[in-house]
Order: C-alpha cells, then structure tokens, then sequence
C-alpha cells in the first residue's frame, strides 16, 4: 500500500498541509509539540475507525474550527482510491471516491498502518485496559467481522449493566445470555489473533533485539479454557452465572471479556515485572512487526509503518536492526524525530525529508 498523497487541514494544530510523501522512507523532523505525531495521527485515521491516541474526536479538531478534514490518495493492488474524511466532535464522515459510505467495514484494508509510539511502549507498564484497547485496535485491523461483534459486546454490556443497577431485574438472564454470545464471538476472534502473533513473535525479537530470550504473547481469558465459540459461550454463562450475585452487588458486570488482559512473557516471566526498559520496548516492536507481517499476509499487501519518536525509543544497534529489515521489505515507512538524523538518512535510501515546525511541513528533498 502506498499513500501516495495526503491533504490536512484544521486537525489538530495542523491548518493546511499538502504534501506527497515518497514511496519508501519519509523522515519528519522538528522540535517537540511542533506536529510530527500529529500528522502521523492524521495518516493513520485515514484508514482506521478510531485513532491511536484518543476516542474522542473533539480533541481532533483545530481549536476555534468547526471540523477538520484528511484527504489521501491510496493505490493498493494497483487501484487507486480517493479517501476523504471530515472529522466533527459530533461525529466522522467518510467518502472513498467522492461517495459517502456509512459502514466503517467498507473502509476496513483501503489504507492499512501500523504505528510504534512511545504509548505503545508503555502499555507494558500500564494496567490491562491499554492492553486490551491495543488487542482490540490489532484484531480489527485484519478481521473486518470483529468490529462488529465488538460492538455488539459493548452494547449488551451496557444494557445488562443498566439493569443491574435497577431494582426490577427482569430480564437479566436474558441479557446475560446475549452478553455470553457475543463475547464468545469476541474471545473468538482475540484468540485466533494472539495465536498468529505469538506463532511471528519470536522470530521479530531475535530481529530486534539480536538475542535468543524467548519471546511469548497469550491471551487467557478468565473464566475460559477452550477456543471454539459453542463451547466458550458454556464457560462464559457459567463465568457470568458464579457472578451474579457480585455484578447485583457493584451495579456492573465485574467478569467477561470486558475486563481480560493480554499476557506478554520473556523467558517465560512477566515482561512488565522483569523485563529492562529496552527489552520491553523491543518486545512491543516485534509485536507490531508481527502485526504487519500478518497484515501483509491477509491483504497481500505490507501496511504502512509509522514509527513515532523513533530515536527516543530505542538504541543504536536496535535502531540499526530495525532499519536493515525495513530496508528489506517494499514498505513505506513514516518516521518522526526530534533531528535531522545523519545515520538514518545513511541508512534509509531515497529517504524524503520534511521538516515540521508549527504544524507546517516543508519539504527538503530526498
Ligand atoms: P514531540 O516531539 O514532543 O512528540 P510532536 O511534534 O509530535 O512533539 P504533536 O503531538 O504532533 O507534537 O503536536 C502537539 C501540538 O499540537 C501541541 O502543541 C498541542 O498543543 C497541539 N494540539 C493538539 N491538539 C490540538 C488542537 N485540537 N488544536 C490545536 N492544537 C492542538
Ligand atoms: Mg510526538
């Protein structure tokens, strides 16, 4: 996939962008709070239902506008697709091809990214629900069916919860019966993703990191053992059933899906425990790696890779590592730094440059 050319306007403190990145490495460069994750941010929308940085789409919007607007032009398979979206904080349009569509499915694998940002890095660190929004974003991005069932899970989940909290509880086993259908379709699907990663796992840590730890990811949701739907949904109404009694209690469901974690595990201990900095930064690196590789495998086609704040997150040799392999593969490649790095420019071919500096981007050659 290549993003052969992107207008911004009004999103965030970028207020009239248009530039025509280069089919390989394009380097942004500028001091902090200037707009490189910004415009990064922007790339990534483009393709995706929501962005990796919030959910909420007021903070998108160039303060005192009204709305703002991405507009790229995508070939993939040897098609090329006008892609426009208008970001409003009551909501987002999209048009492919100057048609609206209204199903976020028919946007799914137009344009595919996989970003690595100092935020990703520390999801290791943080409690499970950054790990399960990153799990959640991943799964989607490759299997179109999952967003909706996600979604599905999301509303349930409010309405048995609603009724939990209510005095009159009719209908609650009914609720609980639907909640445990479609989480079994959502642990479904998170299982069937983790297994994949974790088979690729591997192969990118020994890439990055250059050593011979062993490198795992799982997924072990509580209350449930097996991997086939029937027999999830079982262990789920029996998960939901043991607590009853509890969920009553608090006025939530307190077990399901909602409220898994995903495991990561370097020679078979806690990675967040007793993994160094540099080592849990290589691992959540080849975790995305894995995540493009499989992308590129379910679409024909790599992804494109945003690497934000790339200096900062990792060293030399593993900067180096992670360069030769990108230099390896036809990808096209965004990556942010504070300066204008002599070695990467060395090391990447026909790098594009740009400057950032107050939301604007100027080109210097490449
Ligand atoms: P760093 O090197 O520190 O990561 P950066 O170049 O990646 O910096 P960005 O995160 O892209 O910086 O941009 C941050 C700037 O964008 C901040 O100055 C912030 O105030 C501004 N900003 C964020 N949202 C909006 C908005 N909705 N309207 C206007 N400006 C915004
Ligand atoms: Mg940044």
């Amino acid at each position: 996939m290549r993003l052969c050319s992107v207008v911004v306007a009004d999103f965030r403190n970028i207020r009239s962008v248009c530039i025509e990145p280069g089919d390989r490495f394009n380097l942004l460069y500028g001091l902090n709070g200037q707009g490189k994750t910004n415009l990064l941010e922007a790339v990534y929308l483009l393709g995706s239902p929501r962005s990796f940085r919030t959910s909420k789409l007021s903070e998108l919007v160039r303060h005192g506008e009204r709305q703002a607007q991405i507009v790229g032009k995508v070939t993939s398979g040897g098609i090329e697709n006008k892609l426009r979206l208008v970001i409003e904080a009551a909501g987002r349009k999209v048009e492919i091809d100057d048609k609206a569509v209204y199903k976020a499915s028919e946007l799914h694998g137009k344009l595919n990214s996989v970003v690595f940002s100092p935020d990703d890095t520390g999801m290791v660190r943080m409690g499970p629900e950054s790990r399960r929004r990153y799990l959640d974003r991943a799964v989607y991005m490759g299997d179109i069916g999952y967003l909706h069932c996600w979604h599905s899970y999301q509303r349930i989940l409010k309405q048995r919860n609603h009724l939990l909290k209510n005095s009159d509880k009719t209908g609650l086993d009914v609720w609980t019966e639907k909640l445990a259908e479609t989480g079994a379709e959502v642990i479904e699907r998170r299982l069937r993703f983790v297994a994949i990663l974790d088979c690729k796992l591997q192969k990118y840590y020994d890439t990055i990191a250059g050593g011979r730890e062993t490198a795992r990811l799982s997924y072990h949701p509580e209350g449930v053992q097996s991997t086939e739907r029937e027999h999830i949904f079982a262990e789920l109404m029996e998960l939901f059933n043991r607590h009853q009694r509890s969920d009553e209690r608090y006025g939530t469901t307190t077990a399901g899906p909602h409220r898994d974690d995903l495991a990561f595990e370097l020679e078979n201990r806690p990675l967040k425990a007793f993994g160094s900095q540099g080592q849990q930064k290589s691992f959540v690196l080849a975790l995305k790696i894995a995540e493009m590789d499989n992308l590129q495998e379910i679409f024909g086609e790599a992804p494109l890779v945003l690497l934000d704040d790339m200096s900062s997150e990792l060293d030399a040799e593993r900067n180096n590592n992670l360069m030769d392999f990108l230099i390896m593969k036809e990808i096209q490649v965004f990556i942010t730094t504070t300066e204008r790095s002599p070695a990467l420019l060395a090391a990447a071919p026909h790098c594009a440059v740009f400057h950032v500096e107050d939301g604007n981007l100027t080109f210097e050659g490449s």
